[in-house]
């Protein structure tokens, strides 16, 4: 409150933390970036030829950064959903996109319907586990021909009644951690003439025979991590392999996908403030025509411009992640946080390229990295058009 004793002064050093965040997630958040600078970063550039190793999730899963926001029963830390927005957040200071996102399908895509759809059983056999970063997971959803448009998926399970199994055939590809993982959570049509109620989802083991891990795929960015063009043939799974409801596939893996997207805009405006964070620092030592480049008004502007979007992305993100924690299903702000931050995240980066002159198109500098690993949040986890189109139609268009 302003009174006359007090003379008040902008306060611009980050003030209060945000509303959503307790002392407890701060500590999280120094605990994780402290990790990530002192164990991750060092190894980020060779980690972008050579793609990180398994022994990450392992080291993860001893520190309990696997299970933040899972059941303390299966080993998890049993913390709420901010927790795992402060891993998404904090993944930045590892200054590899690809380690993130590795990381992050393990967390926030294989294990949540695990965990929502998933028997005693799986969740012992696959789980566990996981959250101690023994077992590590991926999920496939996308074909060859069927990317945004998940209905048109061929990957086909056969029941076959005299061996109670499924027989699985067709392929998956762009599947991050198919070449490392041990398991995949995989999406199917087990009645290719039910619409959307003909989908199911298994766990397949990745030795299963016939499970082929086809080539690793090459990629503009996210290069620490692995990328893979997987085929099933004749696989066979027993029918404990379907996870949750036969048929209600389709319905499960569009949850899922509504808190990979929002873990997915985290990381996005954490990219971005890194970029930008990376950027004003340049901006103060480079000097041009007798100056910083920083104090030149376009530069300045630059900056408030792409600070303003990433603090409006920010609000956005946390205030759904709010919403979503207290039992809401926000579709519509979930889409809307994607596709704004997918796309602040770019801007900003290419921005930062900008103001970094010549440097900005240098592998030494980091920014050029930051803009390639960004530019995947566009297309990944839905397309910014696919966003727009279920904004759109949540307005009854
Ligand atoms: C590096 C990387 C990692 C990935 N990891 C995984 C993973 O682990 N698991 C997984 O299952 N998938 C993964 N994906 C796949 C990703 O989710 C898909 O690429 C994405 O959903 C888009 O599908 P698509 O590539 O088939 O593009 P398409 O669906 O073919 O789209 C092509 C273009 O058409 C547009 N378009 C399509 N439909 C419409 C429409 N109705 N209205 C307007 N425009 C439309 C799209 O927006 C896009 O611009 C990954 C992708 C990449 C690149």
């Amino acid at each position: 409150m302003a009174t006359e004793s007090k003379v008040l002064k902008p306060e611009h050093g980050g003030g209060k933390r945000h509303f959503i965040f307790t002392e407890e997630h701060e500590q999280l958040r120094e605990t994780i970036r402290a990790y990530a600078l002192k164990e991750l970063a060092p190894h980020a550039d060779e980690w972008e030829e050579t793609t990180f190793p398994d022994s990450v999730f392992h080291r993860m899963g001893e520190l309990g950064f696997l299970g933040l926001d899972k059941p303390e029963e299966y080993g998890g830390q049993g913390g709420d959903y901010y927790t795992s927005l402060v891993l998404a957040e904090e993944l930045v200071h590892a200054n590899s996109g690809g380690l993130a996102m590795g990381v992050a399908v393990h967390t926030d895509m294989a294990m949540p319907p695990i965990l929502a759809f998933g028997t005693q059983e799986q969740k012992q056999e696959w789980l566990v586990p996981a959250i101690r970063g023994e077992k590590i997971l991926c999920l496939g959803i996308t074909e060859p021909d069927a990317g945004s448009d998940v209905a048109a998926i061929r990957t086909h399970a056969r029941y076959d009644e005299v061996t109670d199994e499924y027989v699985i055939n067709g392929a998956k590809t762009y599947i991050t951690n198919g070449h490392r993982a041990d398991m995949i959570v995989l999406v199917t049509k087990t009645d290719p003439d039910a619409g959307y109620d003909g989908f199911t989802l298994f766990l397949v083991p990745m030795d299963a025979p016939g499970v082929i891990r086809e080539k690793r795929l090459e990629k503009l960015g996210m290069h620490a991590s692995d990328t893979a063009l997987l085929a099933f043939q004749d696989v066979r799974v027993p029918a404990t392999a379907v996870l949750g409801e036969k048929g209600k596939g389709f319905y499960h893996i569009m949850w899922e996908l509504q808190g990979e997207r929002l873990i997915g805009a985290a990381g996005c405006v954490a990219g971005a403030q890194f970029a930008l964070d990376k950027t004003i620092q340049f901006a103060l030592e480079r000097t041009a025509f007798g100056r910083p480049i920083g104090k030149f008004q376009v530069t300045r502007h630059k900056v408030a411009e792409m600070a303003t979007k990433i603090e409006a992305a920010r609000q956005l993100v946390y205030m759904t992640a709010w919403r979503f924690q207290n039992g809401e299903y926000p579709v519509r702000e979930i889409s809307m946080a994607k596709l704004y931050a997918a796309q602040i995240s770019v801007a900003v980066a290419d921005e930062c390229i900008q103001i970094h002159g010549g440097a900005g198109y240098m592998k030494e500098y980091g920014i050029e990295r930051i803009w390639r690993d960004m530019r995947l949040n566009r297309i990944g986890a839905g397309t910014d058009e696919i966003m727009l189109d279920v904004i759109g139609r949540s307005y009854g268009l």
